[in-house]
């Protein structure tokens, strides 16, 4: 059982499938995919909790934080975010965050704050920058059975969803940073 599969249950929605299912894989950086805009969701059907399922199992094998779906090459708008235990990072203690699936994500800052952190892509292997990102949000979206669902996030949790709402405008981490010089190889 994977994740997506235990959350689909709790919310009663498994959906008999006829046909296998379908391995996306990760694109990368130049792949001019991950430059385009993504399409809003109005299906919420068998493909979409496929695509769903495919992107927690990337997510989980790149031990990522996050993922978005043009980065499995699909030009949809769905997200998902998951820190699967709390961490020490930079300083800061960031607790869990449950996974968490957001279709048709709208974001807004919450406070004119905005802080500087460290952050990678599972599409940009081998680097990290530098970028500044609003320090709180509220977010607005759908959830996997279309229901609407909002919250607000701080701090790292805040950086993910900013990140991969960013890839469903075909917008990379590094083009929100002039601090080139910063990128390095990450420790691995
Ligand atoms: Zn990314």
């Amino acid at each position: 059982m994977t994740p997506a599969h235990s959350m689909a249950a709790k919310q009663g929605c498994i959906i008999e499938r006829r046909h296998a299912l379908t391995d996306y894989a990760l694109i990368y950086e130049p792949n001019p995919t991950l430059r385009e805009t993504s399409q809003i969701v109005t299906a919420f059907d068998a493909d979409l909790q496929e695509l769903v399922e495919n992107m927690v199992r990337v997510m989980h094998q790149e031990k990522g934080v996050g993922l978005a779906a043009p980065q499995l090459g699909v030009l949809r708008r769905v997200i998902v975010v998951e820190v699967a235990q709390a961490i020490e990072r930079e300083g800061e203690s960031i607790g869990p965050l449950p996974l968490t699936v957001l279709i048709n994500p709208e974001i807004a800052p919450l406070g004119h704050e905005k802080i500087e952190g460290w952050e990678g892509c599972l599409s940009i292997p081998g680097y990290r920058g530098y970028v500044e990102r609003w320090q709180h949000i509220t977010y607005t979206a759908q959830d996997i059975n279309g229901h609407p669902l909002q919250g607000q996030a701080t701090g790292f949790h805040a950086r993910i969803i900013q990140h991969e709402v960013d890839h469903l405008n075909g917008i990379l981490y590094t083009d929100r940073t002039e601090k080139i010089e910063t990128f390095i190889r990450s420790p691995s």
